[in-house]
């Protein structure tokens, strides 16, 4: 897509800090890391959000995302990592280019990056069902 900025850098008209690329899919790191080393996952194919994107690309990208964090560890820049997606602006959403974060974490970062409510009586029930019955 001509105004996407991903689209710009899988085609080598904005500059990245490549970490991987092949015909499919290339990883980059982030402008504005958690961490250093926090790094994006994309398909090269424009997909605004993960729902539009084919589930093989959805696999693909899974499974980058876990070689460039098996990798982020053993190069000794993260202890562990958090992989995550945001689908749609309520997410968080600001780059409308399908992609995966691989975040890179440390036992001293403190970074807490999800609140844990508790569920009222009957509530996860109803909860659970509400998806359930919309499952496909
Ligand atoms: P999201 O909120 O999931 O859409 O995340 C988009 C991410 O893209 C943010 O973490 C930005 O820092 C990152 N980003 C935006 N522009 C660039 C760029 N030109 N190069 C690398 N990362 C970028």
């Amino acid at each position: 897509m001509s105004d996407c900025i991903f689209c710009k850098i899988a085609q080598g008209e904005i500059p990245a800090n490549k970490i991987y690329e092949d015909e499919k899919y290339l990883a980059f790191l982030d402008i504005n890391p958690v961490n250093p080393g926090h790094t994006l996952v994309i398909p090269k194919e424009h997909y605004e959000y993960f729902l539009d994107t084919p589930d093989e690309l959805v696999c693909g990208m899974s499974a980058l995302a876990k070689k460039i964090g098996k990798a982020l560890v053993k190069s000794g820049k993260a202890e562990g990592f958090t992989a995550s997606v945001n689908n749609g602006r309520a997410s968080g959403q600001i780059v409308f280019h399908v992609h995966f974060h691989v975040m890179p974490r440390n036992f001293s970062d403190n970074l807490k990056p999800w609140r844990q409510l508790k569920y009222k009586d009957g509530e996860a029930e109803e909860v659970a069902k509400a998806i359930k019955d919309k499952l496909i």
